[in-house]
């Protein structure tokens, strides 16, 4: 099964926001450079409930290194997230920081065959920070974003904002399969200790 599995590498748009110019290092192991970076987010820029609006300013603190094989890129990212709480669903608006740290190796010189796929490369001086920024972002970002770490959520059986309703909130259900569980785990065996004898007086 013949199939062509190299893919020829795209040419980075140099005024791509999140495409960085490395050439001011020309190549020298040892110099180093620091950039401070506004630029807007991508789309799809989060998870399902939870992510940096399109086009909101994500706050770069850079550091890139020359090394011998390429270079290194030292980051952390402020970004504004826009989300709904998993409990409450009441809109979630914060922000989120990120660090990350990766490694461009510049393309020539793994032209001997070496092609790993996972390395991410320099194309002529430029390095693309977009993969890199949405790894450390998106995979870092909650599953389940909460407003507030002890949000009580809603009530299960009104749907009402527990936090908004009052403190012994509830509903008198008299449900005869409740009332059964409840004579179940009133009945049940001993909770408590449990003496490895089994000889322990009971009540
Ligand atoms: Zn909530
Ligand atoms: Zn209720």
């Amino acid at each position: 099964m013949a199939h062509e599995s190299r893919i020829p590498l795209s040419r980075l748009d140099p005024n791509a926001p999140l495409v960085l110019d490395t050439r001011a290092l020309s190549r020298q192991p040892g110099s180093s450079r620091e950039q401070v970076l506004r630029v807007p987010a991508p789309e799809d820029f989060g998870i399902e409930m939870v992510g940096v609006p399109a086009g909101a300013a994500i706050e770069l603190d850079l550091r890139f290194e020359a090394v011998l094989e390429g270079v290194l890129v030292t980051g952390t990212a402020r970004v504004p997230l826009k989300g709904e709480c998993a409990r409450c669903l009441d809109p979630i608006a914060s922000t989120f920081e990120a660090d990350f740290q990766e490694l461009f190796v510049y393309s020539d010189t793994r032209s001997g065959g070496h092609a790993d796929d996972d390395e991410l490369r320099l194309e002529d001086d430029l390095i693309d920070l977009e993969p890199v920024l949405r790894d450390a972002v998106v995979l870092a970002l909650p599953l389940s974003p909460l407003c507030r770490d002890d949000c009580p959520g809603l009530c299960p059986e009104c749907g009402v904002r527990l936090a908004d309703a009052e403190p012994d909130h509830g509903h008198a259900v008299a449900d005869p399969r409740w009332e059964a569980l409840r004579g179940l785990a009133g009945g049940g065996p001993s909770s408590d200790g449990g003496a490895p004898g089994g000889t322990s007086s009971g009540g």
